[in-house]
């Protein structure tokens, strides 16, 4: 009886548990991928990431080919097809890596149970984090809500295992007849557009599957993460890995870029790196960690404020400032240059992923599950746990967040992380010929320059939009 591996977001042969248990198991197996877009509901993909997946699947498929098995991609609801599918190939075991999402555990939890039932073994594994969310937790046994304490007693409780290998080769099962009924080939699941086809600036900045994401983790620890601890907050410098979506798919494991990064380090491969760069970076990958750990405590963040004094915040949510934002038309250089990053590319650098959420949820006082959505639709690492916990952080009313009357002042932070204006007039071109002195604030150059560049003004004023905002916010701390 075969061994079915049902891949999610682990789409990677190497350090993949559930794989791994199943070849070494000697019996035959059967890969399965179900998307399941009416199932996720409102946390279905967004469109950048459907992209993404396509590439990811069509990898996979490739890569498990040349070990000599197939993937079979099967859509629909994974709650009936899952347990018919391993009926219908008298399936002794089904396994998986665990997800940790709220829709995700849920499915998980009842697909388990049906297979239980039929006397179909399902195991699952971890893979996709550091650290599990039940294995840190305070000396009461709680969820910890304050991330260096969280970190603190995630390094005590040790290293993370050493990845696996990808196995050598994979006993493929034949594919069973009656599965042709609900397999269909990557093409049918339509995952990318066509009319109109926008995906040019994707297709330009990324290709998605595991050699890649090898590629990627290994250039920056052999080279980019030296100096990474400065120079990861300057948007103008290629200073980090951009393994976000690579982690989100799983093209990599949070443990392979873990240990690549110890091992560049100790083995002085890392092109200048310190125990500063590495202690950074491996922070980060911890910050991805406590996002899934504090979702998994608390399901409701998803789309309820962690502080709820900030249910009854007045929103302005003026679908004009809205649409500015989304279309990089703000009047504000670095805001503008990192929307339309993220619109042509699917990816933003983190500094200005804070700058843009803060001018919208404090300068134009929407409600941060606006932007949360549209960085949800437009984000290749588009990732529920971690859009949604660091939306919150920077509005303020997040776990650990930072004091919503802590206001980012776009041009301040604009000087201090684009010193020369480089990142800006790569973003926004009509900027390209305007001097350093004022391309983060054009309202302030020179009359004769500003008439030349078609470039809109400021939507708001930030003195008054501060203000506005800091208002708001002190009508909430007032309240009885
Ligand atoms: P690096 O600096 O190289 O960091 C390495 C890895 O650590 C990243 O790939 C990522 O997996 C993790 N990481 C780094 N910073 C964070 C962080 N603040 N929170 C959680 N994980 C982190 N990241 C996502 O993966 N998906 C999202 O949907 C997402 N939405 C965000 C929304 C907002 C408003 C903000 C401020 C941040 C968001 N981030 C999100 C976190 C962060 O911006 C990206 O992970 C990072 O920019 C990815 O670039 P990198 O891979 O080069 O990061």
């Amino acid at each position: 009886a075969p061994v079915i591996v049902w891949f999610r977001n682990d789409l990677r042969l190497s350090d993949n548990p559930a794989l791994s248990h199943a070849v070494a198991s000697g019996r035959p197996v059967l890969c399965l991928f179900v998307h399941d877009p009416q199932h996720a509901r409102e946390h279905a993909l967004g469109a950048a990431a459907q992209w993404w997946l396509d590439g990811g699947l069509r990898a996979l498929h490739a890569d498990l080919a040349r070990m000599g098995a197939v993937l079979h991609v099967a859509c629909g609801d994974a709650l009936a097809l899952v347990p018919r599918m391993a009926a219908q190939a008298g399936a002794a075991e089904v396994v998986w890596n665990r997800r940790y999402d709220p829709l995700g555990r849920e499915t998980d939890t009842a697909i388990k149970a049906t297979l239980k039932h039929a006397g179909v073994i399902a195991h699952s594994f971890a893979a996709g984090v550091l650290y599990e969310p039940w294995t840190v937790r305070t000396r009461a046994g709680d969820a910890f809500r304050v991330f260096t304490a969280w970190w603190r007693a995630a390094r005590a409780s040790g290293e993370p295992l050493p990845p696996l290998p990808a196995p050598g080769h994979v006993h493929a099962a034949v594919s069973p007849g009656a599965w042709e009924g609900c397999c269909v080939g990557i093409d049918a699941l339509r995952l990318v557009p066509v009319s109109p086809d926008w995906a040019g600036g994707l297709r330009e900045a990324w290709q998605p599957g595991e050699a890649q994401a090898r590629d990627r983790l290994h250039h920056f620890v052999d080279g980019g993460l030296g100096g990474y601890a400065d120079a990861r907050d300057r948007p103008d410098l290629p200073a980090t890995s951009r393994l976000s979506p690579d982690l989100r798919f799983g093209h990599i494991s949070p443990r392979q870029a873990w240990h690549a990064a110890v091992a560049a380090v100790r083995g002085g491969a890392a092109g200048g790196m310190g125990e500063q760069d590495l202690e950074k970076f491996l922070s980060e990958l911890g910050w991805r960690d406590f996002a899934v750990s504090l979702l998994y405590a608390q399901p409701e963040l998803v789309s309820c404020n962690f502080r709820t004094e900030f249910d009854a915040m007045p929103w302005r949510n003026d679908a004009r400032d809205l649409c500015a934002w989304q279309q990089g038309r703000t009047g504000y250089p670095i805001v503008d240059a990192g929307m339309r990053q993220l619109w042509r590319t699917g990816w933003m650098h983190n500094r200005v992923r804070m700058i843009v959420a803060s001018f919208l949820t404090k300068h134009l006082l929407c409600d941060w599950r606006m932007g949360e959505a549209w960085f949800r639709d437009t984000l290749v690492d588009a990732d529920i746990a971690s859009n949604v916990i660091n939306w919150q952080w920077v509005a303020g009313c997040g776990v650990d967040a930072a004091p919503y009357f802590r206001v980012f002042n776009p041009v301040l932070q604009a000087r201090r992380f684009d010193p020369d204006g480089t990142y800006v007039r790569r973003w926004v071109p009509e900027l390209a010929g305007v001097p350093t002195s004022c391309v983060h604030a054009p309202w302030t150059c020179d009359p004769a320059i500003r008439a030349r560049v078609a470039y809109p003004s400021p939507i708001v004023d930030l003195q008054g939009g501060r203000a506005r905002a800091l208002a708001a916010w002190k009508g909430l701390s007032d309240a009885p």
